[in-house]
């Protein structure tokens, strides 16, 4: 009997390592069979932000995607944009040294080179990441303000950490 019980648990494990490789072969063949199983935060830096990507389960073989896919980098993107686009300490204007409004007018115009992503900058300091449209970002009076203040403070706060 005993002999049996082993032969049956055998055959059990036999079926089942059969059943996932059928699965995996099946995956490999005609793709997984998504089925969405929740959302997480997309992973950006925007504070406060609800968005969410969805996340993925095969129903074949149980492989997930952890919410790594073309919709999750699509919401990252829009988020990403929305942060520029609300962030007070910069402003879109015109280029004091040479005028230009838009990355590809600094490419034409006085003293203009290209950076790594391929946008041309100036020298009148915009921002290397220009708004999704092209403007050329400058930091605003407010975000001048800001910076200023955080000097300041940590000035006050070397002084007094020398006089203690
Ligand atoms: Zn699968
Ligand atoms: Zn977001
Ligand atoms: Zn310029």
């Amino acid at each position: 009997m005993s002999d049996l019980l082993t032969r049956l648990e055998r055959a059990k494990a036999e079926l089942e390592q059969a059943e996932r490789e059928i699965a995996q072969a099946s995956c490999a063949e005609v793709g997984h069979r998504w089925n969405f199983v929740g959302g997480r935060n997309a992973g950006c830096e925007l504070i406060g932000c609800d968005c969410s990507v969805p996340v993925y389960e095969c129903a074949t073989c149980g492989d997930c995607d952890y919410g790594h896919n073309a919709e999750a980098a699509e919401a990252l993107r829009v988020c990403t944009e929305k942060m520029i686009l609300e962030d007070q300490d910069y402003e879109p204007r015109a280029c004091t040294v040479c005028g230009a409004t838009t990355s590809s007018e600094a490419g034409k115009l006085c003293r203009s080179y290209q950076i790594p992503s391929g946008d041309y900058t100036c020298d009148g300091h915009p921002e290397e990441e220009s708004y999704p449209d092209g403007r050329l970002r400058f930091l605003s009076p407010a975000g001048i303000e800001r910076i200023n203040a955080w000097v300041e403070e940590q000035v006050a706060a070397d002084r007094e950490n020398g006089q203690a």
